[in-house]
């Protein structure tokens, strides 16, 4: 076969006005500051990515990321963008961690493999997008009367789940679930996230207290370190544990799930290094009877398309809280997954992720060219 050769990579900062800010236990964020890729290689093929580094989870940034952005760059050039597994070598060789920009360059080498593949990326991936996809809606933190009226409207938006991010005390903690849960009544499907908010004693406190709210699940109830007491908390919690925060690649998948620390797992590329380790992440988790969630960090369409072709081959994952850019105030992506309202999307049937930016959103954005 004759090899294809990477020729030039753009590296883009990716700036997106959120509709208001967005709180969780570990802060505030007011602007999604993102990254993309575009890895160009020889016969006119171009591969696109995107990431959404986020500062207080993956411990990464936009400037940072641009600047690793040009060093990983730099080690691709003249490379097959084919060879994924060696790409993905190069850059673990050339920087340690930093999964997050690496993630950017491994949804571009997937792009660029599905098209010149000619089929779109789930059928790469060995999928047939048969399942429709809905994602959740997420409450953001604050009182529990503006919560609770925040999932009330997006309960009669149609959204069929509700996810609801906790973490700051007891007291506010339950009281929020309580309102909420009397706003939107008990039917709809329901499920937390404490961002690492609470220890140990007070999660297993609050979460024997949240039994009563038929609540599906809790993503990371204590900081991201402690799988040991992770352990303990998922022994003793009525409702199923999600680890999020500390499952980042498919090593963390391995020891949690050796461990029996955690109920699920919530993958989401930023943490994974992309979609080659969110494959074995799931397929670990597969093995060790581990149902997975696909996550997101403030991913414009573009990554999420890509997540969504990920779903779509893998039936392994059976929550979908895909709706960063449901918080975006301004879409950059032309082409890509579709919102059709309630919660649903629906993915492009073109070869690659199917998806690009607007040229006029992202010529107003610091770029290099590798
Ligand atoms: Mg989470």
């Amino acid at each position: 076969m004759e090899n294809l050769k990477i020729e030039k990579i753009e590296v883009i900062e990716l700036n997106i006005a959120l509709k208001e800010p967005i709180s969780i236990s570990l802060g505030t964020v007011y602007l999604a500051e993102n990254m993309v890729i575009k890895i160009h290689a020889d016969k006119g093929l171009t591969g696109i990515g995107e990431a959404s580094p986020e500062i207080k989870i993956a411990g990464e940034t936009q400037s940072a990321g641009f600047e690793i952005a040009k060093l990983l760059a730099t080690g691709l050039k003249g490379k097959d963008p084919l060879a994924i597994e060696d790409r993905l070598r190069d850059m673990d060789h050339a920087i340690h961690g930093n999964h997050t920009i690496k993630s950017a360059f491994d949804m571009a080498l997937y792009d660029l493999l599905a098209k010149k593949a000619g089929l779109p990326l789930y059928q790469l991936l060995g999928g047939g997008n048969t399942r429709e996809i809905y994602t959740d809606m997420t409450v953001y933190l604050g009182s529990p009367e503006r919560m609770a009226a925040q999932a009330l409207e997006y309960k009669n938006e149609g959204f069929p789940t509700i996810k609801v991010k906790l973490g700051t005390s007891e007291k506010e903690d339950i009281e929020r679930i309580r309102a909420i849960r009397a706003a939107i009544g008990d039917e709809i499907p329901m499920r937390i996230d404490a961002n690492q908010g609470w220890d140990t004693v007070t999660a297993i406190k609050i979460l024997k207290a949240l039994e009563p709210y038929n609540i599906e699940h809790c993503e990371e109830p204590i900081p991201h370190w402690n799988n040991t007491h992770l352990r303990r908390v998922r022994d003793h919690s009525p409702i199923p544990i999600m680890a999020d925060e500390s499952v980042s690649d498919h090593r963390d998948a391995f020891r949690l799930a050796s461990m029996g620390a955690c109920d699920y797992f919530n993958i989401k590329f930023a943490k994974s290094g992309g979609i080659h380790n969110a494959i074995k992440i799931n397929a670990i988790a597969e093995a060790a009877g581990i149902r997975t969630q696909v996550g997101c960090m403030s991913e414009s369409r573009y990554a999420l398309t890509a997540l969504g072709h990920f779903v779509a081959a893998k039936n392994n994952v059976v929550w979908f809280d895909i709706d960063s850019s449901l918080s975006h105030a301004e879409d950059p992506v032309t082409g890509g997954i579709q919102y059709k309202g309630k919660g649903r999307w629906e993915l492009p049937e073109i070869p690659g992720i199917g998806g690009d930016f607007d040229p006029g959103f992202i010529e107003k954005m610091k770029k290099t060219i590798i």
